[in-house]
């Protein structure tokens, strides 16, 4: 792997904040994983997702320990002081240097964070389930900084162009936001050939939730993993599939 194969996240953070989303390429991983697959659950060779991680640690500075997740789509949040075994949880936040938050997703929304300052960072797995459950609330809750000293950046997720779901989605969302947030949730949705389905824009939901939890500072969010099959995996285009990693870590001091 090398810096070609991953996409910088286009943000103004300080310097010693180091946030990127790996890409399909640049791995060994064959077949519908092919070929920078960073995921164990999806049924690739175990050895080809090692290899591809050894790939990426051998690409960061020697330093720096992966914490990984093992994300079950709800609103649990961790705070950790060092890296460790896999975690259960969908985010990650630290205040520790040389502790890289990773976040696995093939059209589900990674969002990396950190303050203006470069003291804290997080990571979080955004699916329309986190989302609704409050991830993002849980996210901004368990951060030291408060909201308006945060930015964050909305890594590569599927675009409204291809996300469809059930106007049962909405319903959800809906019942779950103040009476006065209702148009701007609705406003996620927008029609679908379909008249059964709506296309659903997960980076504006994720924008306007932020948005009221007091973080105005917000870049990235134009990718859609679904039209972009040289870069991206996609579940929903693909199925069997790989996961990109969106990762997230401070420098040590010098
Ligand atoms: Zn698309």
């Amino acid at each position: 792997m090398n810096e070609r194969y991953v996409l910088s996240a286009d943000w103004p953070a300080p310097k010693n904040i180091h946030a990127f989303v790996t890409t399909r390429n640049g791995g060994i991983s064959e077949g519908a994983y092919g070929t920078f697959n960073l995921a164990n659950h999806v049924g690739d060779a175990p050895l080809a997702v090692a290899g591809n991680r050894d790939l990426l640690r051998e690409a960061l500075p020697a330093r720096i320990f992966f914490q990984w997740m093992d994300q079950v789509h709800g609103s649990d949040v961790k705070t950790i002081a060092s890296a460790g075994t896999v975690i259960t949880a969908d985010g990650l936040v630290t205040q520790e240097p040389a502790i890289a938050c990773c976040v696995l997703t093939a059209d589900c929304l990674p969002i990396l964070l950190t303050n203006q300052s470069g003291t804290e960072i997080a990571a979080v797995h955004g699916g329309w389930r986190g989302l609704r459950a409050g991830i993002l609330h849980s996210v901004i809750d368990s951060m030291r900084s408060k909201p308006d000293e945060i930015m964050a950046w909305l890594g590569p997720a599927i675009g409204p162009c291809h996300y469809q779901v059930g106007l049962e989605i909405r319903e959800a969302f809906l019942k779950e936001s103040a009476e006065d947030e209702a148009e701007s949730v609705s406003r996620c949705f927008s029609q679908s050939d379909d008249p059964e389905k709506l296309q659903f824009d997960l980076y504006a939901l994720a924008r306007f939730r932020l948005g009221r939890l007091g973080v105005s500072s917000l870049y990235g969010g134009s990718f859609c993993t679904h039209c972009d099959e040289k870069k991206f995996y996609s579940f929903r285009r693909d199925g069997v599939t790989g996961r990109m990693a969106s990762i997230i870590f401070m420098a040590e001091a010098e």
